[in-house]
């Protein structure tokens, strides 16, 4: 069986203006993958989706898609479909038809598109509700109905910006799984945008981290979570600390600082009970903040207060070194 389309960017530059959105992107995403595309607002992520839905031109380069360069071609014609953050869905129609709509601008007859609706309404479970209007639907089941009318098209690549924001925490959560369980189920790739390195993390089997129109590093999410590249990385994805070595800048995860009676001396700023663990922020006498995660029953045999003196270790073997 197929898993998935090549997708290529090459030498993708958007500009508005003077305004340099995406610089010069060089990246293959590995076929039938979870992609997120992480980084900061502002970064050029979105800009980079509208260029390959073909909702904003190309400045320089092109997109490569299942071997054709799809760059100039109309949003229709390139074998990908987008899902909106605010799901985009027509009001007066209902679930079905918004389900329907595109195969109804290709000309196809009702019957054969009712029966795909259909059948994309049975992948997302709203087979129930498919005669409502999307008014009448909670935000999870309008997103359902979002990921179903794009998936109509039977893309070969699918497209999301911000897809969870405009939903609460619980159900974030939930779709991200109904996300995920999707895209294996289909074998196309996701590529989906977002600023929170929680839900690419969560999803992603492949992370793209931006930065200020640039890829700084892309690869799968443990790799990116485990060994970042930049500063930059490390300090976006969290979970790190930076230190400055006579050598150069390297990271030691939060959760390998401990509380000790040897080690650097600190000052507590702040503890936050986070349930397993508790976060412990903590200045060195040189300035340098560094987070400690310690595992809740260690913190409570020992428990400090903001203002406490502490000393804080870790394994040099822990450190990693940063390359760039
Ligand atoms: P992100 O999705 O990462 O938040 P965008 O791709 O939306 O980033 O924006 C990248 C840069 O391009 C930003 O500096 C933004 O202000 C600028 N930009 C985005 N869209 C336009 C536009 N239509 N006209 C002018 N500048 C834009």
């Amino acid at each position: 069986m197929r898993t998935g389309y090549d997708l290529e960017l090459v030498h993708l530059t958007k500009r508005y203006g003077d305004t340099v959105a995406v610089r010069d992107l060089n990246h293959v995403f590995t076929p039938g993958s979870y992609v997120c595309l992480l980084g900061p607002s502002g970064c050029g992520k979105s800009s980079t989706l509208r260029m390959i839905a073909g909702h904003e031109d190309v400045s320089e380069g092109s997109i490569v898609l299942d071997g054709q360069d799809v760059s100039t071609l109309p949003p229709a014609q390139r074998g990908t479909a987008m899902m909106f953050q605010n799901y985009a869905l027509f009001p007066h129609l209902s679930v079905r038809d918004n389900v329907a709509f595109s195969l109804r601008m290709k000309g196809e007859d009702k019957t054969k598109r009712h029966a795909r609706a259909n059948e994309l309404l049975e992948l997302v479970d709203m087979t129930h509700l498919a005669d409502r209007l999307p008014a009448q639907l909670s935000g999870g089941q309008q997103q359902r109905v979002a990921l179903a009318r794009a998936l109509v098209t039977q893309p070969k690549v699918l497209l999301l910006d911000e897809p969870l924001s405009a939903l609460d925490p619980f159900l974030r959560i939930r779709m991200r799984s109904e996300l995920k369980k999707l895209q294996r189920e289909l074998g196309i790739t996701f590529l989906h945008v977002t600023h929170g390195q929680d839900e690419a993390l969560a999803l992603a089997d492949e992370i793209v981290v931006m930065n200020d129109a640039v890829i700084e590093q892309a690869g799968p999410a443990r790799d990116v979570w485990a060994a970042p590249r930049t500063e930059f990385v490390a300090r976006f994805i969290g979970g790190h600390n930076v230190i400055a070595l006579p050598s150069g800048k390297a990271t030691v995860r939060a959760d390998a600082v401990t509380l000790s009676d040897a080690g650097t001396p600190a000052t507590v700023t702040a503890v936050e009970y986070q349930g397993a663990s508790v976060a412990v922020t903590a200045t060195t006498e040189s300035g340098e903040e560094i987070l400690a995660l310690i595992p809740e029953a260690a913190f409570f045999g020992s428990p400090k207060s903001p203002g406490d003196a502490v000393r804080l270790s870790w394994d040099e073997g822990r450190l990693h070194r940063l390359t760039a």
